[in-house]
């Protein structure tokens, strides 16, 4: 009975200790405070405006499937903008197809539209880019780019909407 007693008391402390730990595992995510933005939205208004696939990749800095994205291979004049805040992020003139399953640019439009931020998730050294208005996720910027600026930066699809240059089109 008292040797009942002793693995009754082991398996209970065991439970507590597994549940402490689970919480302190799903503390440090949240550690990091988030700048103050521009934009500045709570999740539900964020769930509400987003697609599931957009709230995914922007809010929760996911990445959608190589290939996949609506302007992967879309080569037409214009801007893209910030999917989140329709903050004007990069040229269809620095756009270049880069054989990687994300769409490509060169060059930001403007660098103070985004912010680099030094990424180590899973277990790589990268360059997160997000939108410098809204905090959004757009993707990694990496030094290997094939054009004069040397630098790739590869964007998810749904992190961009695509506004068409009309005028361009005309003046030709
Ligand atoms: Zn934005």
């Amino acid at each position: 009975m008292k040797q009942f007693k002793t693995i009754t008391i082991i398996a209970i402390s065991a439970i507590l200790i597994a549940l402490v730990y689970s919480q302190l595992e799903s503390k440090p995510k949240e550690n990091k405070k988030m700048e103050k933005m521009p934009v500045e939205k709570t999740d539900a208004e964020w769930k509400k405006e987003l697609t599931p696939e957009q709230y995914r990749v922007l809010r929760e800095k996911g990445t959608e499937r190589p290939g996949t994205g609506e302007y992967n291979l879309h080569f037409a004049d214009g801007m893209y903008k910030c999917a989140g805040c329709g903050s004007n992020l990069f040229g269809s003139d620095t756009k270049f197809e880069s054989h990687c399953g994300w769409p490509s640019f060169s060059e930001i439009k403007d660098k103070s539209k985004v912010k680099e931020i030094k990424d180590t998730s899973h277990g790589m050294i990268r360059t997160e880019v997000v939108c410098a208005n809204c905090g959004g996720h757009l993707g990694h910027v990496f030094d290997d780019g094939p054009t004069s600026t040397g630098l790739r930066y590869c964007i998810n699809s749904v992190s961009l909407d695509f506004a068409p240059d009309t005028n361009k089109s005309k003046n030709k």
